[in-house]
């Protein structure tokens, strides 16, 4: 993410912030802070053109999906400058995680609403499927607000909103400070589309701008950060009986048995802790791995690790990490640690030769659960590796914690790999495959404990931004079938004589 410089504003004007890249240190731009009249008046512009955008039926609203899909494509290079030059990512990162995962998202939900949302009728249990009819109306919820982080600023505000629009509701997204102008992307490519003015706006800002959002009226808040953010953000949406998702920090733990594919899970490991400079939520955070091959899987990672290039530009595989004070909080991590008797087999300082926020790939053993590295997230690329005697005494440990949002098995026994993701009280578990349940956009996604609440993708994220309105009809028409008033002993016997045809003996209940 961009370093940020806020500005004193002359009385009267708006705040300014000036952006450096972290990777090269040079400016990357700067933006006026959205204040709570703009958040207010985008507010009044979206619910006077969301009924409009409601009106359309899927089919139409996939064709503006279709055009920002082309858009995109057209325009990639110039989302992963954007990008680069915000997070100092590496060029891959930015062109798989955000401009490919983007083109999955457009497509996926502009082909699979209809099929997801559509009213459908439900066949009713018992007696009652006998007189009455259900269905089930997805109805949008009206005007959602998003807020999103910094470290995939591209994809996740657009993944949000693509399945906020689909739903039928207008949207106003408000981009990390850090990485504004990746989010602002998003609207460019709606406005593009020809999406109808007030639709979707971006709202520039920063945390005030985020707080004035969430207290502006919205229909729901589709929150992405922080823990501590995102309890604040639930509180002001408890406080108005309006829904959120939240979706927030982890402490992704990676279990390697014995029977591991050793090159896949060190792949694995590598991947899931440094992709995207070890700044991925979802990304791994801590390795436990059986005794009888912790030797040659520590071994094989730290022969690896030390092929890993970083660098902030031409071909390199780490980027840089966001922010001073992120870089301070890796630093800080490492040497609690260390102070508590873990070694470091890689890396474990900045990277002395580059001049942007760098820390280089690191690799930690003797680690322990006293041990901040082990039990607060890091963002930054930190590998720490436990020595654990069994599968049961990893289980124990990888649910040792306070986040849940995923975490990752690998063995060669799938059947064991599945009963232990089972066993995970975590929000999404992969088996031999890491960090890739959030692109998986067939898997419902979401953190359990302090990682959040709510899933968002698949269609319980899509039917997340509607309200589910049970319409219950009578088949008898006008006609009156039940006595209603006033009640009679006659009519309680025959209730009663029900209740113990249909649950009272064995056969009724299995007919029933
Ligand atoms: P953050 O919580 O500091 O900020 C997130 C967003 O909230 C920003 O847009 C910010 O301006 C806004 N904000 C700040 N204060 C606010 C307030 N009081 N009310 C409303 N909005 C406010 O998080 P960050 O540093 O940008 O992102 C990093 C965090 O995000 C990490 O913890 C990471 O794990 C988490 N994250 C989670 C997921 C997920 O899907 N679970 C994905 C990406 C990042």
């Amino acid at each position: 993410m961009a370093i940020i410089e806020p500005t004193q504003p002359p009385a009267g004007s708006r705040r300014l912030y000036r952006l450096r890249s972290p990777a090269t240190l040079e400016p990357a731009g700067e933006f006026e802070v959205a204040t709570a009249d703009d958040v207010q008046s985008a507010v009044e512009s979206a619910r006077k053109a969301q009924p409009g955008w409601a009106e359309l039926d899927f089919d139409e609203r996939a064709r503006y999906m279709h055009r920002a899909l082309r858009a995109l494509v057209e325009r990639q290079d110039e989302v992963v400058d954007v990008v680069l030059r915000e997070t100092g990512k590496a060029r891959s990162e930015a062109i798989a995680m955000e401009v490919l995962a983007g083109c999955d998202s457009l497509s996926f939900y502009a082909r699979r609403t209809a099929e997801i949302l559509r009213t459908r009728k439900r066949r009713m249990h018992g007696l009652q499927g006998l007189t009455r009819q259900l269905r089930i109306v997805y109805q949008p919820l009206g005007v959602v607000g998003i807020i999103t982080p910094w470290n995939q600023p591209f994809l996740l505000a657009l993944n949000a909103s693509v399945q906020a629009l689909m739903a039928g509701n207008a949207v106003l997204l408000k981009p990390s400070e850090l990485a504004p102008y990746s989010g602002k992307l998003v609207g460019d490519l709606f406005e593009a589309a020809g999406l109808p003015k007030g639709v979707l706006s971006v709202l520039l800002g920063d945390g005030e701008t985020g707080a004035a959002l969430a207290v502006a009226g919205v229909d729901k808040i589709s929150f992405t950060g922080s823990v501590s953010v995102g309890r604040k953000v639930a509180e002001t949406c408890a406080r108005q009986l309006i829904p959120c998702t939240l979706a927030l920090g982890g402490k992704d733990p990676m279990i390697v048995c014995a029977d591991a594919n050793l090159d896949r899970a060190v792949n694995g490991a590598l991947s899931g802790a440094f992709a995207n400079g070890g700044q991925l939520c979802w990304g791994t955070k801590r390795v436990y791995v059986v005794d009888e091959v912790y030797e040659e899987f520590t071994r094989r990672v730290v022969e690896k690790v030390a092929a890993l290039r970083q660098g902030a530009e031409g071909e390199f595989d780490i980027g840089a990490v966001c922010s001073q004070e992120q870089l301070e909080g890796v630093k800080s991590q490492v040497e609690d640690a260390t102070h508590k008797g873990a070694r470091v087999l890689a890396g474990g300082r900045r990277n002395p030769d580059l001049p942007g926020l760098f820390y280089e790939p690191t690799v930690m053993v003797d680690v322990s659960h006293e041990m901040e590295v082990m039990r607060e997230e890091t963002f930054g690329p930190v590998l720490p590796i436990m020595r654990v005697r069994d599968e049961e005494e990893a289980i124990r440990l990888a649910n040792d914690t306070r986040f849940g949002l995923q975490g990752s098995v690998w063995t060669r026994d799938k059947r064991k790999g599945f009963e232990i993701a089972e066993r995970l009280e975590t929000g999404g578990v992969c088996v031999n495959e890491v960090a890739i349940t959030y692109g998986a956009l067939d898997a419902p996604f979401g953190g359990r404990k302090e990682s959040g609440l709510g899933q968002v993708n698949s269609e319980i994220g899509l039917r997340g931004n509607c309200h589910a309105l049970p319409v219950i009809v009578s088949r008898f028409g006008g006609k009156r079938v039940d006595r209603g008033y006033p009640y009679r002993r006659k009519d309680e016997d025959s209730l009663q004589r029900y209740i113990r045809l249909v649950w009272g003996s064995w056969l009724g209940r299995w007919l029933g």
